[in-house]
C-alpha cells in the first residue's frame, strides 16, 4: 500500500479488503474512524511485516499502531490456542500493560484469538494455567515474561511472529534492559519486532540494534 496515499485519505475505511474486517468493525465499535498520524504512518509498513521503529509523543495512539497490524497477521495466519503464542507485547509497567489489554480486548471482539495479562504481582500458577492453553498474544512485563521463558514448559512461543517493544524509553529508564536482552535470546529470531517509544536515545537506539533486524522502517512523528 502506499503510505502517502493512506496519509492522504486519512480513513480506516480504506483498509477495507487490507486488513480482517472484524478489526475495522472492531474500530467501529470503538468510535474510531480516522487514524492518528502514527498510526497512518504506521500501519503500512507494519502490515507488511517490516521491523519498525516507531516514535511520537504520549497520546498520540502508539497502541493501536502496533495492534491492528498484529492482530491482522494472526487472524490470517490461522491462529489457534493449538499454535500458542504467536506475538509479544513487552511494557514497562503493570499498569501500562493492563491499558494496552483492554484495547486488544477490544479489538478481538469478533475474533477468536486469545490474549492475556502475564505480570508480575499476580499469582505465577494463574499465567501457567492460562498459558497452558494457547494465549495466542501475551501482554507482559520484562520480569515476569523472561521468568516465564526461562521455566515454563507450557509457554509455547516458538510459533512467535511478532515482538513489541512498547514505551522502549520508559523500559530502558526503569533499568529493564538485561531482562529484554535475556528475552530477546530466548525468542525465535524469525520474527518481526517493532519497537515503540515517545523518545529515541542512544539507549533506544543500541536496544533496536540487539532486537530487531538490520534494516528497520523508522518513523519519527514531530509537532511540527
Ligand atoms: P500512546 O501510546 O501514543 O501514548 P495511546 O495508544 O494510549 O497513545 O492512545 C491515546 C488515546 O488516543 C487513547 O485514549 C485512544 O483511545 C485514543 N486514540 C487512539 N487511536 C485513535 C484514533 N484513531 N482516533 C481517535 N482517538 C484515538
Ligand atoms: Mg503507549
Amino acid at each position: 500500500m502506499d503510505v502517502e496515499q493512506f496519509i492522504e485519505r486519512t480513513n480506516f475505511s480504506m483498509l477495507e479488503g487490507k486488513i480482517d474486517r472484524r478489526i475495522l468493525q472492531a474500530l467501529n465499535y470503538m468510535g474510531l474512524q480516522k487514524p492518528t498520524v502514527i498510526q497512518a504512518q504506521a500501519l503500512p509498513h507494519l502490515l507488511q511485516g517490516k521491523d519498525f521503529i516507531g516514535a511520537a509523543k504520549t497520546g498520540s495512539g502508539k497502541t493501536l499502531a502496533f495492534l491492528i497490524p498484529v492482530v491482522d497477521r494472526l487472524i490470517k495466519l490461522g491462529f489457534a490456542k493449538k499454535h500458542g503464542t504467536g506475538c509479544i507485547i513487552l511494557s514497562p509497567t503493570r499498569e501500562l500493560a493492563l491499558q494496552t489489554c483492554a484495547v486488544l480486548k477490544k479489538l478481538l471482539i469478533d475474533t477468536d484469538l486469545t490474549h492475556a495479562l502475564i505480570v508480575g504481582g499476580e499469582k505465577k500458577l494463574k499465567d501457567i494455567k492460562s498459558l497452558s492453553g494457547g494465549i495466542n498474544i501475551v501482554v507482559s512485563t520484562p520480569g515476569r515474561l523472561l521468568d516465564h521463558l526461562q521455566s515454563t514448559k507450557e509457554f509455547n512461543c516458538k510459533n512467535l511472529k511478532c515482538l513489541v517493544v512498547d514505551e522502549a524509553d520508559k523500559l530502558l529508564e526503569a533499568g529493564f534492559e538485561q531482562h529484554v536482552t535475556g528475552i530477546i535470546k530466548l525468542l525465535p529470531t524469525t520474527r518481526q519486532t517493532v519497537l515503540f517509544s515517545a523518545t529515541i536515545d542512544h539507549k533506544v537506539k543500541n536496544l533496536a540494534r540487539l532486537a530487531l533486524r538490520s534494516d528497520p522502517v523508522i518513523v519519527s512523528v514531530t509537532d511540527d
